[in-house]
């Protein structure tokens, strides 16, 4: 007989290649070693068996979390946000180059994010980089070091130290980053839309007002630079949480060109509609933002026929502070929601609520999430890849209760709803990271994540050539 496993993991539901099976996931060190029938005898340390109603499915991918350490931890910091990853099925998060001091856009930088994330981090954890104008054609060495892209701001970011990239910029460091075969990743709002839309409003707590002091048309603008720029110098371009559906079209007419772009939206645009946002409750505001139910309808039309390619939390909390700055005036309020641990059931209750299967959403939120990213070991169940697994019951319910969330700051637009999915136990590299009623107080487990690096990044990559 063989050398047992260290860990199998049986369930009547397992989501593999593509569809739902009975199967026994065996695991060793850490990757998964074997994927047998469901009742065949496998030695093994510890085995689990799933009760009914749960299913097996890869650890979500999130590839848009702003943990905000070091220099703003006090709004999110890798030991919350990892263990909120976990809680939420979430096996890898690359966390974004702001808004953490100092932004991550030189080596220096994104070494001190890595020894404030080491110690702690409960999931696995990849990093962006940052282009910002003085960042630009010294790009590569960041690219080397083993970020996984470049995000730019095409309008101001809300923090100082990240400034934003004009159109000529843009179109600098898409040629710069095309030269590597980098990625860019962009928010995409167009600054001159922005500046004549609030000089014709006043702020205030009017959701509506709020809305229409950041509209369509600044996405239109800001995602049609970036296809000609795409175009123009060949550099593969990611649109960051599209919030207009009105912008789809020209995303569709790109992709038909056979330009590399791809696109995410996010859960709180697929969950809320204005129509439903009170006004003063600052909790639901994003750049973009939310906007009306028409529009929701579209953008699960686009994620339905690929237009766009995938859902990211966008997790940019900030303090409650902050959050509620200006009692309820949107121009005050930090602009970001927290969305982290709450992603994968968000999506999935209202992809239930339209007749769209598990299967759909776990391509949105694994599979086309770690392709992205260039991370073939993650995203799926499959021999040889990373033992990142969550038994998920998709039939559960939960009421939110934004006090019992393991986000640093407990603000959430979720608070008091109730969502289908209840993550039951995550395993990272087959080793429990989490398991439901998980409280504090209960054993506390030695953080086991581990840093990502861009695949092909490092020393070879920096020799060659
Ligand atoms: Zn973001």
């Amino acid at each position: 007989m063989s050398n047992p496993y260290d860990l199998v993991v049986r369930a009547e539901s397992v989501f593999v290649d593509g569809e739902w099976r009975a199967a026994a996931v065996a695991v060793r060190d850490g990757v998964v070693a074997a994927i047998a029938e469901y009742d065949e005898e496998i030695p093994a340390h510890q085995v689990a068996t799933l009760p009914e109603g749960q299913v097996l499915v890869p650890g979500i991918v999130d590839t848009h979390v702003h943990v905000n350490e070091p220099g703003r931890t006090e709004w999110e910091g890798f030991d919350t946000g990892t263990r909120a990853a976990a809680a939420g099925g979430v096996t890898t998060i690359v966390d974004m180059p702001l808004n953490s001091i100092p932004p991550t856009t030189t080596v220096e930088a994104l070494e001190l994010k890595r020894a404030a994330a080491a110690p702690q981090a409960r999931v696995d954890v990849g990093f962006w980089g940052g282009a910002i104008p003085s960042s630009l054609g010294a790009l590569e060495p960041l690219w080397n070091e083993g970020v996984f892209g470049f995000k730019c701001f095409l309008s101001p970011s809300g923090v100082d130290e990240f400034p934003h990239l004009d159109t000529e910029q843009l179109n600098a460091a898409l040629a710069e980053i095309a030269g590597f075969g980098g990625l860019l990743i962009v928010h995409a709002e167009d600054p001159d839309v922005l500046d004549a839309a609030s000089s014709a409003s006043h702020g205030g707590p009017g959701y509506l007002d709020f809305v229409a002091s950041r509209p369509d048309l600044s996405e239109e603008d800001a995602i049609a630079h970036v296809i000609a720029g795409v175009r123009a110098t060949g550099a593969r371009a990611h649109i960051l949480h599209l919030s207009s559906a009105r912008a789809l079209d020209a995303l569709r007419a790109a992709k038909a060109e056979g330009l590399p772009l791809t696109a995410e939206t996010c859960p709180h645009y697929l969950s809320f509609s204005a129509e439903h946002i009170p006004d003063g409750a600052t909790q639901y505001k994003c750049c973009p933002p939310i906007r009306d139910e028409a529009n929701r309808d579209l953008l699960w039309e686009g994620l339905l026929d690929g237009t766009i390619d995938l859902i990211a939390s966008d997790h940019s909390p900030s303090t409650a502070e902050l959050k509620f700055a200006g009692s309820g005036d949107f121009a005050e309020a930090w602009g970001g929601i927290s969305g982290l641990q709450l992603s994968f059931p968000a999506v999935w209750t209202a992809a239930r609520e339209r007749g769209i299967p598990l299967e759909r959403v776990l391509g949105w939120m694994a599979v086309n999430t770690a392709a992205l990213v260039g991370l073939g070991t993650k995203g799926a169940i499959a021999v040889g890849g990373d033992a990142d697994l969550v038994a998920f019951a998709p039939e559960e319910t939960f009421v939110v209760s934004a006090e019992e969330l393991e986000h640093k700051n407990k603000v959430s637009a979720y608070d008091g709803s109730t969502l289908h999915g209840v993550v039951h136990t995550t395993w990272l590299a087959g080793e429990v990271v989490h398991v439901v009623g998980d409280r504090p107080g209960a054993p506390e487990r030695v953080p086991s994540g581990r840093l990502l690096t861009r695949p092909g990044a490092g020393p070879e990559a920096r020799s060659t050539e």
